[in-house]
């Protein structure tokens, strides 16, 4: 018996035909009972292995979120909510054997949380301020740091899903001469789109290579690297409303011309923009100023 599939017919009888199904994620979408108006817009994820549903358009406004017996309550008749009792993953484990819970770092700490005087925390601010990351910024993406421990010496952002769950960090030294730079978590990173939670599908959406970058970028979701995984180019076919423009690092046009043309298909066609950035800059080098100029036409 495959419980996923049962859960998936059991709210498909209530909600219709889902619109997407991930079951390698354990995520299937539907259009939104309280938002959608025949709109066909798919917005209400559940999430079925963490029993957890939400309206990524409505879900704070209108409270369509929570444990996915709420929705059974909500929408479902008494039957169907009892055998999702039954049903209901509790019952089974997780597909993949070793999964090991993300958590950031021990000895994490957030900015706002120490005193400004301290040495280390000093160090670590006067690093993000040489790199022109404002308060402001720190605020937004939560970003912290590691005085101590085996991230001692490291700037951590945070990643949080669109349930606004940890599912990714990066951990950038501030010094120098490392020998690593980065010491992110064995989390594949594939299997995930950066601050998600953060993304606004229905308006244009800036594509960039690293997490300092986007930091510059309205709207941006940072790649973690010069590729796109299949998990990203799926969720922006599917939910992207507004404009897609590519702003790689300059070493990177050719990824960049390459990934125009993946993209420049099916519904996003004549919607995908490139930004071609000048000399070996990239966007948190330009502080995020975008020139005219830097559009560069692929006709
Ligand atoms: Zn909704």
């Amino acid at each position: 018996m495959d419980e996923f599939d049962d859960i998936v017919d059991l709210i498909s009888d209530f909600l219709g035909e889902p619109k997407r199904v991930y079951e390698h994620q354990s995520q299937v979408s539907w259009d939104c009972p309280v938002c959608d108006e025949g709109r066909r817009k798919g917005n209400l994820e559940v999430n079925v292995e963490k029993s957890v549903f939400h309206c990524w358009s409505c879900g704070d406004s209108e409270g369509t979120h929570g444990p996915l017996g709420k929705l059974f309550d909500l929408y479902g008749n008494k039957k169907q909510k009892k055998l999702y009792e039954v049903f209901r993953p509790e019952a089974f484990k997780p597909k993949e054997k070793k999964y090991i819970k993300l958590k950031l770092p021990d000895d994490f700490k957030l900015f706002k949380d120490v005193n400004p005087i301290h040495p280390v925390r000093r160090q670590a601010y006067n690093y993000l301020q040489s790199r022109g990351i404002t308060d402001d910024i720190i605020e937004k993406y939560k970003i912290g740091f590691c005085g101590t421990g085996d991230h001692a010496g490291r700037i951590i952002v945070p990643s949080y899903d669109s349930f606004g769950k940890l599912n990714y960090y990066i951990a950038r030294s501030w010094y120098p001469n490392t020998e690593s730079k980065y010491k992110n978590p064995e989390a594949e990173k594939d299997k995930i789109i950066f601050n998600e939670s953060l993304i606004n599908w229905n308006q244009d959406i800036y594509l960039v290579e690293g997490v300092f970058d986007g930091f510059f970028v309205p709207n941006s979701i940072p790649m973690l690297g010069k590729h796109m995984s299949v998990l990203l180019f799926e969720t922006i076919y599917q939910k992207a409303m507004g404009n897609i423009i590519i702003c790689l690092d300059a070493d990177a046009w050719p990824n960049s011309v390459k990934l125009f043309h993946e993209l420049n298909g099916g519904g996003l066609y004549g919607k995908i923009k490139v930004i071609k950035l000048p000399g070996e800059s990239d966007i948190a080098d330009l502080r995020g100023e975008i020139k005219d100029e830097y559009f560069y036409d692929m006709q």
